[in-house]
């Protein structure tokens, strides 16, 4: 994976207009956002959302590449950023600038079989590669989704997951950590559960983890168990980022700048690096 170019404007955001506003959850607000050109995006790349006089903070693009001048997010209300961003609504604006990080590069998983496993709003980034992935069935091979959150409630992009698993060569298995009394048609457990039962042709399987760092140290334990080598295994990993330009150096790890060389990883790239999972 190589890092994008940017233009000289990449300190300066675009204001995007809001097409649509809704809440998908208590804590999760989707936004369809019109920009003034195309962004070009790759999947596992971020933007940096702003609005002026609030601030600025990094949000994953959470749909597949597109030709048009529409960016989807998912934000999720944690400070005075995402709480404002939660009142806006169709009409409104907000500051993009990005694309950033290097994502994922979609050659490199033609023809394999991907297991995608999501905690939480891992779902969100992990989306912009899915859809693409699931979307053509000739170019990748078998898409599995594990997607684990907290309750019935927090679930994220329902209707969406129900769409993907009716499709040819796709998996979807959701769970919760507890039903907390909420009808729930899906599996109760954590997202490494099915790790050890799934039908997996290892040497043909690249394995893309999304989630609450937490999660990570156990799912490659799972996957390690069923033989899966950590160059076969991408996380998205989430750190403190201001610039997006690999200036500031907020998000270094060590040696490694975060927003440009990732947030994409692949783990074996990772293992000399422990306090990258911490
Ligand atoms: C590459 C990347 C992609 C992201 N994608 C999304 C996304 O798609 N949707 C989304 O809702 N959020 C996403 N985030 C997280 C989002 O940027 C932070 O939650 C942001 O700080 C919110 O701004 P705020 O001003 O509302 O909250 P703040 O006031 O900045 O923070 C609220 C709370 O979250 C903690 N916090 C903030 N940033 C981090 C961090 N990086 N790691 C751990 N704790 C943190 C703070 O300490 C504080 O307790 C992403 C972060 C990164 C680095």
């Amino acid at each position: 994976m190589k890092p994008v170019d940017f233009d000289a404007n990449v300190l300066t955001p675009h204001m995007a207009r809001i097409l649509e506003a809704r809440d998908m959850t208590a804590q999760e607000r989707f936004f369809r956002l019109q920009l003034p050109r195309p962004l070009n995006h790759r999947p596992g790349q971020f933007v940096m959302a702003s609005i002026p006089g609030i601030g600025e903070a990094p949000i994953s693009i959470s749909c597949g590449p597109r030709d048009d001048d529409q960016l989807e997010l998912l934000v999720r209300n944690t400070g005075s950023l995402t709480r404002t961003m939660h009142q806006l609504q169709a009409g409104d604006a907000m500051g993009i600038r990005g694309p950033f990080g290097s994502g994922f590069e979609l050659t490199e998983f033609e023809g394999h079989d991907v297991i995608f496993v999501a905690g939480g709003l891992g779902l969100a980034p992990l989306r912009s590669l899915i859809e693409p992935v699931v979307g053509d069935p000739q170019r990748f091979g078998r898409a599995t989704l594990i997607s684990g959150c907290r309750t019935p409630a927090d679930e994220l992009y329902r209707e969406q997951m129900q769409a993907w698993a009716k499709l040819p060569n796709t998996r979807i298995i959701r769970l919760v950590n507890d039903t907390a009394h909420l009808p729930w048609n899906g599996e109760v457990g954590l997202v490494t559960a099915p790790i050890a039962k799934l039908e997996m042709d290892v040497p043909n399987t690249l394995a893309v983890l999304c989630g609450p760092p937490v999660m990570y140290k156990f799912v490659i334990m799972a996957l390690a168990a069923r033989g899966l080598p950590s160059a076969q295994i991408f996380i998205d990993l989430e750190r403190r980022m201001r610039c997006g330009i690999g200036k500031c150096g907020h998000c270094q790890i060590n040696h490694v700048t975060c927003c440009q060389e990732g947030p994409v990883f692949r783990f074996s790239d990772l293992e000399s690096l422990p306090e990258a999972l911490t």
